[in-house]
């Protein structure tokens, strides 16, 4: 899409693993009329409970580089082994047709997107109340093995190193405090950018 022409805006929320950005989307998602959702590629397992088409695309190893290789990705990151990316076709036709998105991307993706310079853009970072609450909530999610939590930890320092680089900060310490807030961001970006 070139960068100038009138179209959907695209919200970026961003954090490091476990702070809460797929709840916080989720309900965002629920309170926000108008927004939806981009469905990534990922090669990494299905969990219990995910829809393929829904919470992502599930593909194998070889399909996800062949579209590496066919510059099918807006961006992509390898994120503790597995690949994930987000597919250009898809962000262009909706912001083309004037639909906002929401893009829930880890901090690298966020940086590949924030590079693009897309006019049309907006990027929130949500931080985690503490490393000590952090780790419960990994450690709570039970997603993750001990050593899966100490790399997300030591991941996570280096990724709050940039917060800096974003247009907002959302603390979600109360959940229904930070959806409130992403929802006034998203709404208030929207006014400012198109009067609505
Ligand atoms: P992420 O998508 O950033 O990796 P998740 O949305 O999976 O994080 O949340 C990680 C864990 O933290 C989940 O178990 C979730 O229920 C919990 N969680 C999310 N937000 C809060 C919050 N504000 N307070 C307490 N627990 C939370
Ligand atoms: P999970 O495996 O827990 O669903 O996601 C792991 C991480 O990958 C999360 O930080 C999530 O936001 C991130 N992620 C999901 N889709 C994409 C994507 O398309 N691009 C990038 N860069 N990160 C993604």
């Amino acid at each position: 899409m070139e960068a100038n022409k009138p179209g959907g805006i695209l919200f970026v929320l961003s954090a490091p693993s476990g702070t809460g950005k797929t709840t916080v989307a989720n309900l965002v998602l629920e309170v926000v009329d108008g927004l939806r959702k981009t469905v990534s590629h990922t090669t990494r397992k299905m969990r219990d409970g995910e829809e393929s088409g829904v919470d992502y695309h599930f593909v194998d190893e070889a399909r996800f580089r062949s579209m590496i290789d066919a510059g099918e990705f807006v961006e992509w990151a390898q994120i503790f082994g597995n690949y994930y990316g987000t597919s250009s076709r898809e962000i262009e036709l909706s912001l083309g047709r004037g639909q906002d998105l929401l893009l829930v991307i880890d901090v690298q993706g966020a940086a590949s997107v924030r590079a693009m310079d897309w006019a049309q853009s907006c990027s929130i970072f949500l931080l985690p109340p503490g490393m000590d609450e952090l780790e419960r909530r990994l450690v709570g999610r039970g997603l993750d093995s001990p050593e899966n939590i100490r790399i997300r930890l030591e991941a996570a320092r280096g990724e709050l190193s940039h917060q800096g680089e974003f247009d907002h900060k959302v603390i979600n310490d109360q959940l229904s405090r930070a959806v409130e807030e992403v929802e006034n961001i998203i709404q208030a970006e929207r006014h400012r950018r198109r009067g609505q």
